[in-house]
């Protein structure tokens, strides 16, 4: 490119094409263009850069873009963009049959980063990295879920560690979002009925490499007030609000799609929130003039469907009272009675006493059902048995496919040079063979896995300290102390994930004498760092925060135990890449599959959880560590809680800390870095989207 050729028109076009396609959520150099152009509004908007091409004016633009490096950047990044929109790398026949009918993926949250926050935690980020796996692979995919214009919320703890949700408006104008228009150019919308009212819908379109993801709202000003805000908030407001979230989702949404004249070959329900969406199918069947039975055979055909909750009380039921007075208008369309449409949605459709379950009914829709590990799997067969009168258990027609991660999201730039200098820039093909992995894998040079790892928790401690010196600002406090915490020598454990009371954080201080000894050794330092949300009105998951942060102002605790504000997707990045070991200790079997663990592989962090999800089939005794065996439990809660922080203390004394210390004379923890390897060559292949959505299309898409 030289400077004779430049047409500022069309640079800035690049750019644009650029910022709005997000495919740069998983290209760094893309990126670092953004960032280099205004540093102070990226980190201010979280990495955000349509918000950067606000603050910048044309004349500003063409200037910069006048620096031959700019420039070059720019078309080296705009030109990876369009070979990666133009690459086909998986056998076409297995994706023939979706060319022109694309598979339709409804879920009510979907993450695809930080700067697009609509997502609340391990459910959105799965069907985000499936949204950019599936634009990988080549398949035509569209994804479905709501516009929440004030996001889940922003976590602050007030000075008695109490956490508090703070709630803002995003503005539209700096995300990567289109509004959908007709051929007129107005806003393209289609109407659903939620009790008497007639709610206006609208899209709008975010393109995430080749996928496409369609955000629908009701902030409309023909909307009624109270239906206007319906889709401000990720699983905001009580029951009524929710049923009416999921109207919008599965029947606006199967609608929108209708209006823009999609014929989808498959429609994924990722989890049962979207599971209405099957009665706006069944309502177009029936327009043609099929009895209901035959409608329903005709809806099946096309849906499939993906539990993840291994608990009864987990899953959405609505009751008669107000299945009717949301739903009762639609329900006299189908030409039916309210008691037969409420049969759709029970176990024993004559059961007057059970209420609506919004699995129940994904489950009677889909032709294909899975969950999403192995032991869920089972689980799920043995919850559901009832619905399949005379199949045992293991008869039940459930499947599972183990959740991933989308490597190239968790992956960080310093990881991702390691791999790339030494076993070379197509490292990333080789991982899906094993031979050519396992050579590659055996190349890496201990010396710089520990550099690595060095750089990592390094990077990971200032980006702690520069977040709590803010904290701490904010409340007025004296800051001087936040330098002081953590150390880049020490053995250093994360557990951030959603302070759901299952995943029992507070764990590791069942014992206080015990943790106490365990963190202060001055010898083999330890610090754990803890980050994740409760839900607004899960107050006990509030108080294990609580907990955490009182123990972390424990002079026995103060600098080796931090809790982390306002867990998302940039605070996971960077708690994923620096942390050594990864730590997961639910009570089993809840956490269906879980995937933060997932994320620590590539960047050399090392997993130490129980045998639940997919750590229990990822872990072959070399490749990171087990709290407990691999079997259920007999006992009560109490009883179990207390054998797994026995385990858990015995495998982070015994094991854990005497391995990571074990150094050699050059200073190198040999031992810990060849499990470092061991992990990377037998997990970063299978546990990711890339083999998780393949295993979607050959054993669901697919499928008849
Ligand atoms: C990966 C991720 C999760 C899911 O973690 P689990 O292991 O399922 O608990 C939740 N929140 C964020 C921000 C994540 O990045």
């Amino acid at each position: 490119m030289t400077q004779k050729s430049f047409h500022f028109a069309d640079e800035r076009k690049k750019v644009y094409e650029l910022a709005h396609n997000m495919r740069w959520a998983f290209d760094c150099p893309t990126q670092q263009f953004f960032a280099k152009l205004s540093p102070r509004v990226w980190d201010r908007s979280s990495h955000n850069p349509i918000a950067v091409l606000n603050e910048i004016s044309d004349q500003e633009l063409h200037s910069r873009l006048l620096n031959k490096e700019t420039l070059t950047e720019l078309n080296s990044c705009y030109d990876s963009l369009c070979r990666y929109i133009a690459k086909v790398n998986t056998p076409p026949q297995m994706l023939k049959k979706f060319e022109k009918h694309p598979v339709a993926y409804f879920s009510a949250e979907i993450g695809i980063h930080e700067s697009l926050p609509i997502y609340s935690g391990g459910l959105g980020i799965l069907s985000g990295d499936h949204t950019k796996s599936a634009s990988d692979i080549g398949l035509n995919f569209i994804g479905v879920t709501l516009f929440y214009r004030q996001g889940y919320f922003t976590q602050r703890i007030n000075s008695e560690g109490w956490q508090l949700e703070e709630y803002a408006q995003h503005d539209y104008t700096n995300l990567p979002i289109t509004p959908v228009t007709d051929e007129g150019g107005n806003l393209a919308k289609v109407q659903v009925q939620i009790g008497r009212s007639l709610v206006s819908v609208a899209a709008y379109k975010v393109l995430v490499g080749r996928s496409i993801l369609y955000l629908l709202e009701t902030n409309l000003p023909e909307n009624e007030e109270h239906y206007r805000d319906l889709t401000s908030r990720v699983y905001g407001g009580d029951s009524t609000t929710r049923i009416s979230q999921e109207i919008i989702l599965g029947i606006g949404g199967a609608k929108i799609l209708r209006t823009l004249e999609y014929e989808p070959a498959v429609y994924h329900m990722n989890e049962g929130h979207s599971a209405f969406l099957t009665l706006e199918l069944l309502h177009e069947q029936m327009l043609l003039g099929k009895s209901i039975h035959r409608a329903v055979e005709e809806v099946k055909k096309k849906c499939v469907f993906t539990t993840h909750t291994p608990v009864a009380a987990g899953h959405d039921r609505f009751t008669q009272d107000l299945i009717n007075f949301s739903l009762s208008g639609f329900v006299s369309s189908l030409g039916i009675s309210l008691d037969e449409f409420m049969g759709y949605g029970r176990v024993n459709p004559s059961d007057k006493a059970e209420s609506f379950c919004m699995t129940v009914l994904a489950l009677k829709m889909s032709r294909g059902a899975n969950a999403v590990s192995e032991l869920n799997g089972r689980v799920s067969r043995q919850m559901w048995t009832g619905l399949y009168p005379g199949k045992k258990a293991e008869q039940v027609p459930i499947g599972h496919i183990t959740n991933g991660i989308h490597n190239l999201t968790w992956l960080s730039m310093e990881a991702r040079a390691l791999y790339e200098n030494s076993i070379g820039p197509k490292w990333h093909e080789k991982i899906t063979q094993p031979a050519s992995w396992k050579a590659a894998i055996a190349k890496l040079p201990d010396e710089e896995i520990w550099a690595l790892r060095y750089t990592l928790r390094r990077r990971l401690i200032e980006f702690v300290r520069e977040k709590m010196r803010k904290q701490q600002i904010r409340y007025g406090n004296s800051s001087d102390w936040v330098e002081k915490i953590l150390s880049a020598d020490a053995l250093t454990i994360g557990f951030s994930r959603r302070f759901a009371t299952y995943k029992r954080a507070p764990l590791i201080f069942t014992d206080m004498d015990r943790a106490a000894r365990i963190l202060g050794d001055p010898k083999r330092p330890i610090q754990i760092i803890f980050s994740g949300k409760a839900h607004p009105r899960d107050d006990a998951g509030k108080a294990f925060i609580q907990q955490v942060i009182r123990l972390s102002r424990d002079p026995r605790f103060t600098g080796r135990v931090v809790f982390l504000e306002d867990y998302d997707m940039a605070v996971a990045r960077q708690l994923i890449a620096g942390c050594d070991l990864w730590l997961n200790n639910p009570r089993r079997p809840l956490e269906a599959s879980g995937t933060s663990g997932q994320k620590v592989i590539l960047n050399g962090g090392l997993n130490c959880s129980v045998m639940d999800g997919w750590w229990r089939e990822a872990y072959n005794g070399k490749n990171g560590f087990s709290i407990g065996e691999d079997k259920d439990s007999q006992l009560s809660v109490d009883q179990q809680d207390k054998i797994d922080a026995a385990n858990l203390y015995d495998v982070i004394e015994n094991k854990v800390i005497p391995l990571f210390y074990d150094r050699v004379a050059s200073g190198l923890p040999l031992k810990w870095i060849k499990m470092i390897k061991d992990s990377i060559r037998t997990i970063a292949p299978i546990y990711n989207t890339d083999r998780m959505v393949r295993e979607y299309v050959t054993k669901y898409y697919l499928a008849k």
